[in-house]
């Protein structure tokens, strides 16, 4: 069952590494082993990307991904709220622990791949700024 749920997601994920390689965007671990373990995590930088598969992150109605099963509902809304519940525990320890948190819906990410490129560059400090360097050394 776990293979399902792990290949499900890897296509979208392989989609967002390879634009992160396209835009020049290195350093990336995969499954970094912290909470949650992030899709994409720069671990010097602490800045953790997550991309979320619409139907089990529970997106929201205005998502054409998040389709309603129509058999096993309850068991269904159940899992998913638990899997939603998940996400916003090691969304908040990730943060405690001092990490800059990514969230990309997988809809987003094929609906507008630009933006989403936009945001994870956003949380990454500009390589260019000196002071982003010496915050890398610091905390390697
Ligand atoms: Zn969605």
């Amino acid at each position: 069952m776990a293979r399902i749920r792990s290949s499900g997601n890897l296509t979208t994920e392989q989609r967002l590494a390879s634009l992160l390689r396209d835009a020049g965007l290195a350093g990336w671990r995969r499954h970094f082993r912290v909470a949650g373990r992030p899709d994409f995590a720069w671990r010097s930088v602490k800045v953790a990307v997550f991309v979320d598969g619409c139907f089990w992150h529970g997106h929201g109605h205005d998502c054409g991904r998040n389709l309603s099963p129509r058999t096993n509902v309850e068991a269904w809304a159940e899992k998913i709220r638990r899997t939603k519940e998940r996400d916003r525990k090691a969304t908040q320890r990730l943060r405690q622990a001092g990490w800059t948190v990514v969230r990309v819906w997988e809809c987003q990410l094929a609906k507008d791949p630009k933006r989403c490129l936009d945001r994870i560059r956003g949380a990454l400090p500009d390589a260019s700024d000196p002071r982003s360097r010496s915050l890398s050394l610091l905390t390697l």
